[in-house]
């Protein structure tokens, strides 16, 4: 395990009603209690119709809340959009940028994701990039061509180890129940913290990198314990509050 301190990331997409409530505050007393054995930060980001009143109700709790995705302005004629302002009013302190499911529904580019980035610094949140190949550029042999690209387009060159998050997040690998093996997961950790480390100095030493796709209880604790692989960012698994709890407990000391 690496020494950097981990974060687990739950992105519930565009799930949850007033019920999930329950969920979060499940995770919110698991946390609470593991404080000495569990070594990772813990998020939710939940639908932004949820992020306030959950927020409230974890107040004073160590689980911290990320919004999904964000506009690039502060404010304007932007209508169904949230600013990273918004959210940050909210209760957020971390807002996705650049989530696969964003690129593809809504042709988000890494000229784009890059100023989403920068409007979560503008606000005083912290920036979890998302970046990953698809199977046919796994296929063609462009996964490290496509990572590099991404990271270097998306990511502000006011990245820090504190303000930004990477999550390398295969998109064959999201929602399928598909992983990359183990040794794929170093190759292309190991690639991001070489260009982060190029680019950002000691801050892109410092800067987690997360695993996102198809993270469950029985893959967790050999996915995070990967080389470079500095907690994960997790879709599905992260709805139920057992299954959540069972992948932080690869945590556990
Ligand atoms: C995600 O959407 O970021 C994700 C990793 O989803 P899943 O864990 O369901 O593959």
């Amino acid at each position: 395990m690496t020494s950097l301190r981990p974060l687990v990331a739950g992105n519930w997409k565009m799930n949850g009603l007033k019920s999930g409530l329950s969920e979060a505050q499940a995770v919110r007393e698991a946390v609470s209690a593991a404080q000495s054995t569990c070594a990772a930060d813990v998020m939710i980001a939940p639908p932004a119709t949820l992020l306030m009143v959950m927020a409230e109700a974890c107040r004073g709790g160590k689980l911290s809340f990320a919004g999904q995705d964000c506009h690039s302005k502060a404010s304007g004629a932007h209508t169904g959009d949230v600013s990273a302002e918004m959210l940050k009013e909210a209760g957020a302190s971390a807002v996705i940028a650049g989530h696969s499911e964003r690129r593809a529904d809504h042709a988000e580019t890494d000229a784009v994701i890059r100023a989403k980035a920068e409007a979560a610094h503008r606000a005083g949140l912290a920036a979890i990039v998302c970046i990953g190949e698809t199977l046919g550029e796994r296929h063609a042999g462009l996964t490290l061509t496509v990572v590099s690209r991404q990271l270097k387009g998306a990511l502000p060159d006011g990245a820090t180890a504190q303000n930004t998050v990477v999550a390398y997040e295969p998109v064959w690998a999201i929602g399928t129940g598909l992983t990359p093996s183990i040794a794929d997961v170093a190759e292309v950790h190991a690639r991001i913290r070489a260009d982060l480390t190029a680019r950002f100095g000691a801050n892109g030493t410092a800067m987690r990198i997360l695993y996102g796709g198809s993270v469950k209880p029985d893959n967790a604790k050999a996915l995070l314990s990967v080389a470079n692989v500095n907690g994960a960012l997790v879709g599905g698994a992260s709805l139920k509050a057992s299954d959540f709890l069972a992948i932080l407990r690869a945590y556990e000391s």
